[in-house]
């Protein structure tokens, strides 16, 4: 008998990825760091046990800058998730990234600069235990084994997604100025958003396996001729993916390994040191 509470492999999405599955459970967990964006949802892909978080919250109220991420991560590993895929809407930063177009990022660019980035912040936690001082390596910020599942799945559904391209994340809520997404371009990078950070961090940090797959939904400013970037056409263009970027969750989900299986390097982020507080 399965536990109802636990879960392996976190998805950190909406509504839009768990509605419809049979038997979802949905559980309200606390963290140190105060309560995650919603209640996670727990249900069952292709005999795997995943807990789904919806970033904004049910409703979509939470802008990216209000986001508690620190919260969110914890309270997926605390129901059991060792490995956590997090898709998310961006803008296209190279004209050949139109609307439609998915992406496996390999590295990361924050400019944020408001949120808490980090679980080693050297503040006491409400146990009465305080984090050490510990630096993660953030050199590949994803693992490479999700990766390749998120590859492989959206191959499986004839989706050929890019494979690799640095995400720059903005501290949003507004998008970029036409002078922003021109530098932004003029560095190489490949997509912009408003989520990507810290969440990737915050996964090493506890020893999570973190892949983002980025859902293209415009061209961002300096990349088109028109007006910008609008909120409605945002979600139309999310709305008409999200049915098929859902295959691609699912079919990632089920080639994931085991929690015991994992191999990669995110197992050993901490390299035994002692972050000096205990991890759910
Ligand atoms: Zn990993």
């Amino acid at each position: 008998m399965l536990d109802m509470a636990n879960a392996e492999i976190g998805v950190i999405g909406g509504s839009g990825f768990y509605s419809f599955l049979d038997d979802v459970t949905e559980i309200q967990v606390d963290t140190p760091y105060g309560p995650p964006s919603d209640s996670l949802f727990l249900g069952e892909i292709a005999g795997r046990r995943v807990a789904f978080l919806p970033r904004h919250g049910r409703g979509h109220h939470l802008p990216p800058h209000r986001i508690n991420y620190r919260a969110n991560l914890w309270a997926l590993r605390s129901v059991g998730a060792r490995q956590v895929l997090g898709p998310c809407a961006v803008g296209g930063l190279r004209p050949e990234y139109g609307p439609g177009t998915l992406l496996v990022p390999d590295q990361l660019v924050d400019r944020t600069k408001s949120r808490a980035g980090t679980y080693f912040d050297g503040l006491p936690l409400p146990d009465g235990t305080a984090p050490n001082v510990v630096h993660v390596s953030l050199a590949d910020p994803y693992c490479p084994t999700g990766r390749a599942a998120a590859l492989k799945a959206a191959r499986g559904q004839d989706w050929e997604a890019v494979d690799g391209g640095t995400l720059v994340v903005i501290e949003g809520p507004r998008f970029s100025t036409r002078a922003e997404s021109v530098w932004h371009q003029a560095q190489g990078w490949s997509v912009v958003g408003m989520t990507g950070h810290p969440e990737a961090a915050l996964a090493r940090e506890l020893e999570l396996c973190y892949t983002s797959l980025t859902l293209v939904t415009d061209l961002d400013a300096g990349a088109e001729t028109g007006e910008g970037v609008s909120h409605d056409e945002v979600l139309r263009v999310f709305a008409a993916n999200v049915d098929r970027l859902r295959g691609v969750l699912f079919d990632a989900v089920a080639a994931l390994p085991s929690t015991g299986e994992r191999d990669c390097l995110c197992v050993n982020a901490l390299g035994g040191m002692d972050p000096g507080i205990v991890l759910p």
